[in-house]
């Protein structure tokens, strides 16, 4: 079976997909590549919790390096776009096409993301960026919808469980300044 690199946003999005993945006993990691995410305190707290999650299903975890003046380059011009608008589509770009070259160099044969899994966010957005990345870094995108199947379900029973920390905005300071709920 393909190996495949995971990205995740943060815990409470992640849970549901690496608990079933583990249950099913497929060989993934979870990258957690997050430069959007600030003050930077607040992306500390979302690494610890997305590591702590990794750690209690036995699943490797990467983290890369924080960079939001990278980041604001990549959305310079949109700062002021709506979410779903042409910010967030930069936005997953940059990350996926980060994972893309980690999976690449890194030994996965494929990788993909749960950027869609909030009912706030666009999923064809983030499947058009996914595939966008694996044909520019030449690593092929899973576009699996990671919202179907009894995931959601599964996702707020991990959350409880694990009473995992959860946000109340997407991550960049453009959505917490108009309340954009994750
Ligand atoms: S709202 Fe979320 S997805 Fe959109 S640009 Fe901000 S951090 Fe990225």
């Amino acid at each position: 079976m393909a190996k495949m690199l995971l990205l995740s946003c943060c815990a409470p999005c992640s849970c549901g997909v690496i608990k079933k993945l583990s249950r099913e006993g497929r060989d993934f990691a979870v990258l957690f590549y997050n430069p959007n995410i600030a003050p930077e305190d607040e992306y500390k707290k979302r690494l610890a919790e997305n590591k702590r999650l990794c750690d209690v299903f036995k699943v490797p975890f990467y983290d890369l390096e924080y960079q939001p003046a990278l980041w604001a380059e990549a959305i310079k011009g949109c700062e002021k776009d709506a979410e779903r608008g042409e910010r967030c589509f930069r936005c997953f770009l940059m990350r996926l096409r980060r994972a893309a070259v980690f999976a690449k160099h890194n030994g996965f044969d494929t990788f993909s993301s749960v950027l869609g899994v909030s009912r706030h966010k666009d999923m064809d957005q983030v499947n058009k960026a996914g595939l966008m990345a694996g044909e520019l870094e030449g690593i092929p995108y899973d576009t699996f919808n990671w919202r179907k199947g009894g995931l959601e379900e599964l996702r707020r029973a991990v959350n409880k469980e694990l009473t995992l920390y959860n946000q109340n905005y997407c991550g960049c300071p453009y959505s917490k300044r108009s309340k954009d709920i994750e």
